[in-house]
């Protein structure tokens, strides 16, 4: 039977690229909703092609994309505006699918709301799990979604688990012969870069990543390493492991996508070539496979495979993230939402590159930590570490 699938986030490079799986299976898959932040235009392309019967986009933007689908003799999509929108499209009962593919905090409500649903829900947007961590698995549980991580990294650990590992029991400790999760790293841009060089890097040069093409976010805190970060935040989410478990290993050539280590001396590793269609094709059909584009790996010409450990002081964001993960609480929270505006003001040439990691431990400093007890709270923490985050911005540009 044909699966409905919605698109959080349609425009974005994990969209783009779940568009083109679904476009190699019609018959298994059906478009019922996309949404998108910007890039109007694209989107109008997309419901040409793709003809689903929701799109939502923010207020703003409804009587541009009105005007464009009238131009294109599109008149039978619904336009649905902002976060209520986006809540509604997850939850539809209409909807099998929800590919979580928003970038940000932005992201936490809707996917939040797909889990709610118990849909089968892809997640990209590691953002929303690194804040709302316990809550969000919690919520998985209790209405029996099933949340597949799209992350490389995470879908290959999932991959290389036993296959019943989600469902069993845990307190933080690996089990069923599990010892250590080893999180691959590319490095990023700068992995050679010394100290002084890293001071005067620019956006560009961050948004250009050796392996993988990715949004701007998620390419600079590919950079930073503050996406290894909240990668191990994220695998701790969902393997249900404490941070020591996992080991953050750099590969340069980013085809061992992380790995699994048993008690008895094994280490499952699972490779490919670097294309975000591969895990997003193995989320979707789970636990079947489906066809994708991605060429096999050729080891021939891929012959070397190197490791190295990660530095701490070149790279220290990936130094808070364990620091935050380990004290709990609102602490990734905190994490998350100043890095999302440090980002932003790099990005902006605000900042410097080294100054992403400085604002972050200054906010992690000042926003008193406490207990995550309900997504209200979570919220109004990131609120408020945005505000530190934005002072502290305002400070060293002065
Ligand atoms: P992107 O910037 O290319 O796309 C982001 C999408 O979110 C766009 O469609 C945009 O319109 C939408 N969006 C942005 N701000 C929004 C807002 N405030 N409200 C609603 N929608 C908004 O990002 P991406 O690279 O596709 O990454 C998406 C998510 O997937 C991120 O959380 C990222 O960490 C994760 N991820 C990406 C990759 C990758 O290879 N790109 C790999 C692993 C995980
Ligand atoms: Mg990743």
């Amino acid at each position: 039977m044909s699966q409905s699938v919605c698109i959080l986030g349609v425009t974005g490079s994990i969209g783009q690229s779940t568009l083109k799986i679904l476009e190699q299976h019609p018959e298994q898959y059906s478009v019922y909703a996309v949404s998108a932040y910007s890039r109007i235009q694209e989107l109008g392309e997309i419901c040409k092609q793709y003809r689903p019967k929701v799109v939502v986009v923010p207020a703003a933007k409804v009587d541009e994309l009105q005007q464009l689908l009238k131009a294109k003799k599109i008149n039978n999509i619904e336009i649905l505006a902002d976060e209520a929108g986006l809540i509604t499209v997850a939850e539809h009962p209409d909807v099998d699918v929800v590919m979580a593919a928003i970038v940000g905090a932005a992201g936490l409500l809707p996917t939040l709301a797909a889990v709610k649903a118990g849909k089968r829900v892809l997640l990209a947007n590691k953002e929303a799990l690194v804040m709302s961590g316990d809550i969000m698995m919690q919520a998985a549980k209790d209405h029996q979604a099933l949340l597949l991580p799209v992350d490389s990294e995470h879908n290959a650990i999932f991959q290389c688990l036993p296959q019943n590992y989600l469902q069993i029991l845990r307190n933080g400790e690996p089990q069923l012969g599990v010892q250590q999760i080893l999180l691959t790293a590319s490095g990023g841009p700068f992995l050679n870069f010394g100290l002084e060089q890293l001071k005067t890097v620019t956006p560009a040069q961050a948004c250009k990543h050796p392996n993988w093409s990715m949004g701007q976010k998620i390419s600079v805190d590919s950079a930073t390493l503050m996406n290894k970060g909240l990668e191990l935040i994220e695998a701790c989410h969902l393997f249900s492991i404490k941070e020591h478990f996992v080991t953050v290993v750099v590969h340069p050539q980013s085809i061992i996508h992380s790995m699994v280590q048993y008690v008895d001396g094994s280490t499952l590793a699972q490779m490919g070539n670097p294309d975000m269609c591969t895990p997003i094709a193995h989320a979707l059909a789970w636990p079947e496979r489906i066809q994708t584009h991605v060429p096999a790996l050729d080891l021939f010409t891929q012959s070397r495979l190197d490791f190295q450990e990660p530095d701490l002081v070149r790279f220290p964001a990936l130094k808070l993230a364990r620091q935050a993960m380990k004290i709990g609480g609102l602490a990734p929270a905190i994490l998350n939402a100043a890095n999302e505006i440090a980002v932003a003001a790099f990005l902006k040439q605000q900042i410097a590159f080294l100054d992403i990691a400085q604002v972050v431990e200054h906010t992690l400093n000042h926003v008193q930590n406490g207990v995550a007890e309900s997504i209200d709270s979570i919220l109004q923490t990131d609120q408020l570490a945005r505000q530190v985050a934005s002072q502290r911005i305002t400070q060293l540009e002065s």
